[in-house]
This record gives structure tokens, C-alpha cells and sequence, in this order.
């Protein structure tokens, strides 16, 4: 039996959709955006409350949005692209936090992969004025260093590479593309 926050996104996205069954009409649909709210202050389309990543998905056909949606409702499109691009996006968010934080010693699998590091790269992030906009090798380096099954083999000089690049690269990139995405909880003083 279906639960009703299901029911709930099951009906609202029909009703937007062009399709009338669910099979169908969600395969209208593309991510078109996520924030993320620190607050945890908002409420999912389907009525589920304090949810953290506030998607916007835009119908391809009729142009319809639909905002904010969970990303344990995105998942229930059963869809690939969809389950990939929601890993990412808050793989991405998770990452910003913790080199904000300094939280990025090792190059640890809860906040990296491959996936992210490829992705950072097609995106241009590793390239800088440091290596004159070629993150090529920068690229690489980290790939290695990722790859390394006993981080402990890491010398400090690798572990000083990695830190520069994450912080002259990697940290500007994705400040300027999610800064403008993260809400802060309101602060009264
Ligand atoms: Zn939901």
C-alpha cells in the first residue's frame, strides 16, 4: 500500500504533467534547479516537512514547474539521470561545507568519487591561474591520490598539493556556483 506523502506526489505531478499515468509522466520531467536550505524550514510537494535539498523540476512540455521537491521524492521517478544528478548536486553542497569548514584532510569516499572528481573537472574547476587554466594535471594528481587504497601512503607534500588545490580551485568554483543557492538559517541578534 501506497503511503500518502506517494499519493500526494503522485497526484500533483500527474496533474501538471500532460500524461495521465505515472509510468508516463515522469519521464516529462528534468531537474532544473536545488538549494539548499540549512534551515531545514521547508515542506515538499508532497507534504513532507524539513526537507534540506529544494529541488525544482520544470516539465519538458508544457514548461510547468513544480517547487520545492525532496530528493526522496525525485528518487521515486526511478530514473537513472535523475538518481545521478541528485548524488552529485549534494555531493557538491556536502563538499563546499567541509572545505568551508576545513574539514577536507583526507580525501575521503564519503565526500569524494570518481563521478565528482570527473565531473569538477569537465567543469573546468581545477583550472586556475595557478596552473594557467590547465587543471589537467591537477586533475590527475587528485584522481591518484584518490585512488591510493591506504590514504596513510599520502606524504605531506601530496597532502599540502591536495589542500592547495582544494582551496585555490576547487573551493572558489563551488562558492560562486552554490553561494547563491545555500539558505542560511535566519539569524536574530
Ligand atoms: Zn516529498
Amino acid at each position: 500500500m501506497k503511503n500518502t506523502y506517494t499519493e500526494n506526489l503522485i497526484a500533483t505531478v500527474i496533474d501538471y504533467s500532460e500524461s495521465n499515468n505515472w509510468e508516463s509522466a515522469v519521464t516529462e520531467w528534468e531537474i532544473y534547479d536545488c538549494e539548499e536550505d540549512e534551515s531545514n524550514s521547508e515542506t515538499c510537494i508532497c507534504g513532507k516537512e524539513n526537507i534540506r535539498y529544494l529541488y525544482t523540476i520544470r516539465n519538458i512540455l508544457n514548461g510547468n514547474e513544480l517547487f520545492p521537491i525532496g530528493s526522496s521524492c525525485i528518487k521515486k521517478f526511478n530514473r537513472t539521470d535523475f538518481n545521478e544528478e541528485i548524488s552529485l548536486t549534494e555531493s557538491m553542497f556536502k563538499l563546499l561545507h567541509a572545505v568551508e569548514d576545513n574539514r577536507y584532510i583526507s580525501l575521503s569516499s564519503d565526500l569524494f568519487s570518481r563521478k565528482l572528481l570527473k565531473w569538477l573537472y569537465e567543469q573546468e574547476a581545477f583550472d586556475t591561474q595557478y596552473n594557467n587554466f590547465d587543471g589537467d594535471e591537477d586533475y590527475e594528481f587528485m584522481l591518484k591520490m584518490f585512488n591510493k587504497r591506504d590514504k596513510s601512503s599520502i606524504t605531506i607534500n601530496q597532502d599540502k598539493k591536495i589542500k592547495a588545490i582544494l582551496l585555490n580551485s576547487i573551493k572558489p568554483f563551488l562558492l560562486e556556483k552554490l553561494s547563491c543557492k545555500i539558505r542560511e538559517p535566519y539569524m536574530y541578534f
